[in-house]
């Protein structure tokens, strides 16, 4: 899976073949998420979603 991050809202997504565009603000500028937006999304999800962790 790949992660994405949006550089209008910073909003930092696992990224669905079908779309390109942020799910958060609808922006088309959205870019391959760092490792360091990664960490975090990864840590994120942890706290606050610990059924649908990602690998
Ligand atoms: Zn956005």
């Amino acid at each position: 899976m790949m992660i994405c991050t949006c550089e209008e809202c910073r909003y930092t997504f696992p990224k669905l073949n079908s779309s390109k565009y942020c799910p958060d603000c609808g922006s088309e500028a959205v870019r391959p998420a760092t490792d360091k937006e990664i960490d975090e999304y990864k840590a994120y999800q942890q706290e606050f979603h610990p059924e649908s962790q990602i690998a």
